[in-house]
C-alpha cells in the first residue's frame, strides 16, 4: 500500500471511541466490527504498520463500506473513513488489478455516445424479457458496474432517453437570467428520462438558460472502486467539456452523486489542471440548492400529496445541503411533508452495492422502507437517480403503492410546466 502521509494522518485520528457504530448501516445489519468505520481503520492501520497484508480476501472489508458518510458524521475525531477506504481500495486495485467488469466497461464511462449505444441494446433485451441473455451475452458488461446494477434493477427500461428529447424541448426561455450549463448524469439519462426532462424544464421555467454538456460518465463509479486511472480520465473529459461553454454562471446537475463528485475534480485531475478544475469545480450547484434558492412565481400549482423526503447520501452527508430540498418542499402549495425518520441514512443503493452485496443491501432496504411506510405518506422524494432505483425496487418488493419521486417532478408539477 502507498503510505501516502495523508492516508496515515487520516488513520491516526481514530481513538476507537466506537460511536460510529450507532450510525453505521453494514454494522447495523452484520454486527461485526469488521464492518464499521473503527475496525476497517483497524485493518487499515495494520497494513500500513506491516502487521498484515493487503491480500486478495482484503476486498470484502475494503469494498463492503458503502462510503455513506454516516460514521463521519458522528466522529468527533474528523476521522474521514470514506477517504480512507477510497484510497486504499486504490492500492488493492495497484496490486491486485483491475476487474473484468472495469477493463470492459471503461471506454463506455468515458464516451456518453458508447454508453447509450449499449444502453440501447441492453434495455431491448430486458424489454424483450431477455435480461438473462443480456448479462449471458456479456452485454451488461459494457456498462459501468453502477449502471450494470440499474439495468438488471429496472423493470420497464424507458424508450427514449434524455438526450433523445433535447429537440422536443424550449431549454432557453426568453426571461432567462442566467446560463446553467446542464452536466447530464449518466442515471437520470437512461434510467430516469421523464425526470431528467422535469428537471430542465423547471430550471428554464426559473429562469435559466440551459445548456446540455457533451460531458461523460462524472466518474464516481471509477472513484469508489478505486480505478483511479479511469476516474482522473474522466474527470479531465468533462473539464474540457464545460469549458466549451465559456461563460456559464453555473454547472447544474440534478443527480446528488454527481455534483458531488465534480466538486472533487480539483484533485482528481493532473496538477497542470487543477486550476481550471478549481474554477469549474467553484461553479457547481446541485438542482436542490439553485431551485431552493430561486426566485419562485407567486402562483403555483397546488400539489396535492403527503411527501417525505430521502436525503441521498451524496447530498446529506457529502455536500451539507439537506436543507434545500426541505425548503423547495416547503414553498409547494397543498404539499403535506412529513420527516422521514433516519432520512440520512443510506437506502443501500449506493451503486454497485446493491448488486454487489445484495444480502445486507436487502437488509438496509427494508430498514429505510419500513420509515417510509411509517409516514404515511403517498410519495416518497428524492434527488438522486441511484437512490430513485434502489426506493423503487424497495416499494416492488413490500407491494407497496407510494410512489417514488425525483423532486425535480415535484417542482415542475406545481410550476405546470
Ligand atoms: S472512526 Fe471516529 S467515531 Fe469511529 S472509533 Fe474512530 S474516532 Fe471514534
Ligand atoms: S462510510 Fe457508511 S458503511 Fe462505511 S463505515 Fe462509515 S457508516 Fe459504515
Amino acid at each position: 500500500m502507498t503510505q501516502s502521509e495523508s492516508l496515515r494522518a487520516e488513520v491516526a485520528k481514530c481513538n476507537r471511541c466506537g460511536y460510529c457504530q450507532e450510525t453505521c448501516p453494514v454494522f447495523a445489519v452484520t454486527g461485526v466490527e469488521s464492518s464499521v468505520a473503527r475496525g476497517r481503520i483497524a485493518l487499515v492501520r495494520r497494513i500500513l504498520e506491516g502487521r498484515a497484508e493487503l491480500s486478495e480476501e482484503m476486498d470484502h472489508p475494503l469494498f463492503e463500506c458503502l462510503l455513506c458518510r454516516g460514521c463521519v458524521s458522528v466522529c468527533a475525531a474528523g476521522a474521514e473513513t470514506d477517504r480512507i477506504i477510497v484510497e486504499s481500495r486504490a492500492a488493492w486495485r495497484r496490486q491486485h488489478g483491475s476487474s473484468a467488469a472495469w477493463t470492459a466497461a471503461r471506454e463506455t464511462l468515458l464516451d456518453r455516445g458508447a454508453l447509450i449505444r449499449a444502453a440501447r441494446v441492453a434495455f431491448s433485451a430486458s424489454r424483450l424479457g431477455l435480461p438473462r441473455l443480456a448479462r449471458a451475452t456479456g452485454l451488461l458488461r459494457l456498462f459501468p458496474p453502477g449502471l450494470q446494477a440499474a439495468a438488471e434493477l429496472v423493470p420497464q427500461p424507458p424508450a427514449r432517453f434524455l438526450t433523445d428529447l433535447w429537440q422536443e424541448l424550449d431549454l432557453v426561455p426568453a426571461h432567462a437570467s442566467r446560463r446553467v450549463g446542464y452536466f447530464v448524469s449518466c442515471g437520470m439519462n437512461l434510467v430516469q428520462p421523464r425526470a431528467a426532462t422535469d428537471s430542465v424544464r423547471s430550471l428554464a421555467a426559473l429562469g435559466c438558460a440551459v445548456e446540455p454538456l457533451d460531458n461523460c460518465c462524472c466518474g464516481l463509479p471509477a472513484y469508489v472502486s478505486g480505478e483511479t486511472g479511469t476516474a482522473r480520465l474522466a474527470a479531465e473529459r468533462n473539464l474540457l467539456a464545460i469549458e466549451e461553454r465559456p461563460g456559464l454562471d453555473a454547472v447544474v446537475t440534478d443527480c446528488a452523486s454527481c455534483s458531488s463528485h465534480l466538486r472533487r475534480m480539483p484533485e482528481l485531475v493532473s496538477p497542470d489542471l487543477r486550476e481550471r478544475a478549481e474554477r469549474v469545480a467553484a461553479r457547481v450547484l446541485d438542482y436542490t440548492q439553485i431551485v431552493g434558492q430561486a426566485s419562485w412565481p407567486t402562483a403555483l400549482r397546488p400539489v396535492a400529496r403527503r411527501v417525505t423526503f430521502h436525503d441521498p447520501c451524496h447530498l446529506a452527508r457529502h455536500q451539507d445541503l439537506a436543507q434545500w430540498p426541505r425548503t423547495i418542499l416547503r414553498v409547494i402549495p397543498g404539499l403535506d411533508y412529513v420527516e422521514l425518520p433516519e432520512a440520512d441514512w443510506c437506502c443501500g443503493g449506493a451503486g454497485t452495492y446493491s448488486a454487489a452485496h445484495a444480502e445486507v443491501a436487502g437488509s438496509i432496504l427494508a430498514r429505510k422502507w419500513g420509515h417510509v411506510q411509517s409516514t404515511d405518506a403517498d410519495t416518497v422524494v428524492t434527488a438522486c437517480p441511484s437512490c430513485m432505483i434502489q426506493l423503487e425496487y424497495g416499494a416492488r418488493r413490500a407491494g407497496s403503492r407510494i410512489r417514488v419521486r425525483h423532486i425535480s417532478s415535484v417542482v415542475a408539477e406545481a410550476l405546470g410546466c
